[in-house]
């Protein structure tokens, strides 16, 4: 077989795959998993094989996440969108008024909040931002006390902004959109209600997405929240209440291996912040010919996004640099269409 070309990746997601994990496991175990005599893509999800795939993944992001017993581990499908819905639809009814706080950082949590009006009220809890360029500050929000939880996005994908902290939510059920910084550093999951994250941004490929939640939130479900997406079923069976998404849950296996195997999620860090330092020295270094609009401090060490030429962009250096780049066999990193520019995903 001929050597794969070499490209560097710097799409969001779905992305780069560690290539030990895609090249050396996948390849070798694709027609014969551990010499089981079929491949992951056919086997039953009810064999003991997959049974060791599935638990042995959630293990590893109980280990790497030091997720402590009172969490349940799930994996389901419907991706970051699916949980929009499934959020809502599980723990709006915690307290009888049907409504909750949201945090609009970005355009995934504007999605994430106009999926909530659905199901119940939706509060945002600060004035309605601008521009997506920082976290507005905690001492301007306004917690409705009477909210069944707290929801914001870790990391905005698109925008590339990130919290630099935890919320301090005062007591309320704190839920978090995590897809695009799972793993990329250590977390208190016990700060945490539900952490749900889609694997294609940072630990795997699409299809599967992670689901962390604390045990007693379970069982408040809305009474039309389908069984799929209900988190006590899923919890209750394992995660198997229906075929899961298999292969997909056996590469995100895989990735999660090779974290723990690279010193896990501080040694990720320290790589995410060495490797997103040397773009961001480079922008502020330009004098203004690359410009990133994120307030420093909430500058997103997973997506960064900028523009040439001036705050607006210059369309022909864009292009340009797009070329150049793909010269250098530099693929994706063409911003996202709603802010144009460049995002180079790390
Ligand atoms: C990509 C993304 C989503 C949506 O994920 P899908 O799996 O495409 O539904 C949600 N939230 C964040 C932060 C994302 O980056």
């Amino acid at each position: 077989m001929d050597a794969p070309k070499q490209v560097v990746n710097f799409g969001p997601g779905p992305t780069k795959l560690p290539r030990s994990v895609l090249l050396l496991e996948l390849q070798k175990e694709l027609l014969d998993y551990k010499g089981v005599g079929i491949s992951v893509l056919e086997m039953s999800h009810r064999s003991s094989d997959f049974g060791k795939i599935i638990g042995n993944t959630e293990n590893l992001v109980r280990e790497l996440l030091a997720v402590r017993d009172n969490y349940k581990g799930i994996v389901m499908q419907g991706g970051g969108c699916g949980q929009f819905a499934a959020v809502p639809l599980n723990l709006i009814g915690l307290k009888a008024g049907r409504c909750a706080d949201y945090v609009v950082t970005g355009s995934w949590l504007a999605k994430a909040a106009e999926e909530a009006k659905k199901f119940g009220t939706v509060n945002v809890v600060h004035p309605k931002l601008g521009s997506y360029t920082k976290i507005p500050d905690p001492g301007s929000w306004t917690l409705n006390p009477e909210a069944s939880y707290v929801y914001f996005c870790a990391n905005e994908t698109v925008h590339g902004v990130q919290f630099d902290f935890i919320p301090d939510v005062k007591g309320a059920v704190l839920v978090c959109d995590m897809s695009s910084n799972f793993l990329s550093k250590p977390v208190d999951v016990s700060k945490f209600g539900v952490i749900f994250a889609g694997a294609h941004k940072n630990v795997g490929c699409a299809g599967v997405t992670v689901v962390i939640v604390r045990e007693d939130l379970l069982g408040f479900a809305l009474r039309e929240c389908p069984s799929v997406l209900e988190y006590k079923v899923q919890a209750a069976n394992s995660s198997l209440y229906n075929t899961p998404p298999c292969f997909s849950i056996y590469v995100m296996g895989l990735v999660l291996e090779w974290i723990k195997n690279n010193g896990g999620a501080a040694s990720m860090e320290k790589l995410s912040s060495i490797k997103s330092k040397m773009i961001y020295d480079i922008i502020d270094k330009s004098q203004g010919f690359y410009v990133c609009p994120v307030e420093p401090q909430n500058r997103s060490r997973m997506n960064i996004s900028f523009r040439i030429g001036s705050a607006k962009g210059d369309d022909a250096l864009e292009k340009r640099f797009l070329d150049k780049a793909l010269e250098l066999s530099m693929i994706s990193l063409k911003g996202h269409r709603s802010v144009r520019g460049i995002r180079v995903s790390l």
